[in-house]
């Protein structure tokens, strides 16, 4: 972890006082010492929000699509508003101080603060990323797994924040840890009333007929800033695109599906629960080409 850099913010929303009147807008800080007080709320309810940004050679890609769903997740959880100013040359800033690396990432994490305090905490991080190329090159395998929500949970519940980027990830990992119980990769999220929704940590494109479809972001799921990019890549290319529902019977006849997200990019998907699907590699390789060209 020593090639991992980190800078806590001082005043991470504007309407919260900063956590000292006279400190400079973000303390450089390292990572292995302790920084974060035990009865902070985002260690012991995970009551905040974060952001996964991949950064390719110094320069974090779609930064302004993550500083938008950052703040539009802390709105859900009725957090003070980040102010993206600084949470933007707080970012830049740590990209600019890693070790020169092809791939890594930065997370961006708003906690509601320390229990009785009343003030966020905020810190951003980079870090190498892990290396991604089997999943790009050899697929991924996945299991569908119900995630006890109806597609409409988010209009009709919306206190249980589906759609939000909270920092409340433990139902996640254990999806993900139940798809390697049933000897896949990762795990498809699906609505009780038969809607296939995202990934642990990704979207879902599908390729059907020569489109490009996602299921509609609607229905309690991020809106993810690699589908969206992926979408722009298509429409460059003549692909016509689609946000729909989509049933496990459409997943079943798609020709070619990829989960998407931010670090990993695109990983075909090459079984859906035991069931080989198609692979298409070469538009995998160009979609991964594209996406890791971003400028922004
Ligand atoms: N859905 C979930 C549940 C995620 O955790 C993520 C990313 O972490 C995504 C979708 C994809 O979002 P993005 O492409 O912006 O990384």
């Amino acid at each position: 972890m020593t090639d991992t850099v980190l800078a806590v913010l001082n005043q991470p929303s504007r309407s919260a006082a900063p956590h000292d009147p006279e400190a400079d807008a973000f303390t450089w800080a390292k990572p292995l010492e302790e920084h974060i007080q035990v009865m902070d709320l985002g260690l012991t309810r995970g009551d905040g929000v974060f952001e996964t940004i991949t950064v390719i050679d110094g320069r974090p890609q779609a930064l302004e699509a993550h500083l938008g769903r950052f703040v539009r997740s802390a709105a859900k959880l009725d957090l003070p508003e980040p102010d993206i100013d600084a949470w933007r040359r707080a970012i830049e800033a740590v990209c600019a101080r890693l070790d020169p690396v092809r791939e890594a990432y930065a997370k961006t994490v708003l906690t509601r603060g320390v229990e009785g305090l009343g003030r966020p905490t905020g810190w951003v991080y980079a870090a190498p990323s892990a290396d991604q190329t089997r999943d790009r090159t050899e697929g991924i395998g996945v299991v569908t797994l119900d995630r006890g929500y109806r597609h409409d949970v988010e209009r009709t519940s919306p206190w249980l924040l589906q759609g939000a980027k909270t920092l409340s990830y433990a139902v996640n990992m254990a999806a993900l840890r139940e798809a390697v119980r049933r000897g896949a990769d990762d795990a498809l999220f699906v609505s009780t009333d038969g809607y296939v929704l995202e990934g642990t940590r990704a979207n879902l494109i599908m390729s059907v007929g020569g489109r490009f479809v996602t299921p509609r972001t609607d229905i309690g799921i991020l809106d993810g800033t690699t589908q969206a990019d992926v979408f722009r890549f298509a429409e460059q290319e003549g692909i016509e695109t689609a946000y729909e529902l989509v049933t496990l019977d459409d997943l079943r006849a798609a020709d070619a599906m990829w989960l998407v997200s931010s670090i990993r990019q695109a990983a075909p998907i090459h079984t859906v629960n035991g069931v080989r699907q198609e692979m298409d590699l070469g538009m995998t390789e160009r979609i991964n080409d594209f996406l890791l060209a971003r400028q922004d």
